[in-house]
């Protein structure tokens, strides 16, 4: 055999050995810090099935590490839905670290940009996607829509039912949520936005879905007051995933 030919045959098996190292390390990875992982003894009763999902958008900030912190005091997993301009995307980590999922939201969060198009939201999707892979090692396929699903603002009724049937076709889940604390807009304070959470507890069923930020201080402050609460209803908490309970709004 000719040496050209030798030569190409060790390089394509060292380029097949590098390929399949790196695929082993990216399920280690979500293995490694998936939350049944990190926190086996405080995972979910399967009997119960009350069962809450916190969730955070718009991060990660510098508020993030802080919520972080409170989630793992009181041994709580939540979901970070995360964007890509904020300046602190080397938090993204951290939340997967810690045994947190960590979703898609948008890479800039432009309503007039993103709905534009099929194309223009999916060009978006896949940038924030590509930051999460690089700061994480996880390809999330969890995505909250922002304004949700239902979102009026710089979108038409059209545009968001073709998107909600092309993220699913693409093997994404959706997630809208059925507990709005409104502690992005309309809650000045930290009691304001919990009581806004307390304030739906009528309308709650066995499946809560808690729109929360970690983008303002205020977050910070009321999130002990919620895990507590949901604990004393006897909630069970749990990451969102692919196979969690989707909460779709309607038009
Ligand atoms: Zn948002």
């Amino acid at each position: 055999m000719k040496k050209t030919n030798m030569l190409a045959i060790v390089l394509c098996l060292v380029v097949l050995i590098f390929l399949s190292a790196f695929d082993l390390e990216e399920e280690d990875i979500n293995e490694e810090y998936s939350y049944n992982t990190v926190f086996p003894e405080n995972y979910t009763h399967p009997e119960n099935p009350k069962m809450v999902y916190l969730t955070f958008d718009d991060g990660p900030t510098e508020y993030t590490p802080q919520i972080i912190d409170i989630l793992n005091q009181h041994h709580v997993p939540a979901t970070f839905f995360v964007v890509g301009d904020t300046g602190y995307t080397h938090h993204m980590r951290m939340i997967v670290e810690n045994g947190h999922a960590i979703g898609l939201h948008s890479y800039n969060h432009d309503f007039e940009q993103i709905y534009r198009s099929s194309e223009a939201f999916f060009n978006d999707l896949q940038k924030i996607d590509d930051i999460v892979f690089n700061e994480t090692g996880v390809r999330s396929m969890i995505i909250r829509f922002p304004g949700g699903s239902s979102v009026t603002r710089g979108a038409t009724k059209s545009t968001m039912n073709r998107l909600k049937i092309e993220v699913i076709e693409k093997g994404y889940q959706y997630f809208d949520w059925n507990c709005d604390s409104s502690d992005s807009k309309g809650a000045q304070s930290a009691s304001g936005a919990f009581s806004n959470i307390k304030s739906r507890e009528k309308e709650f069923g066995d499946i809560v879905i808690v729109l929360m930020h970690d983008t303002k201080k205020i977050t910070v402050e009321y999130l002990p007051r919620v895990i507590e609460y949901f604990k004393t209803l006897g909630y069970d908490f749990l990451p969102l995933s692919l196979d969690a309970p989707a909460i779709h709004h309607t038009w």
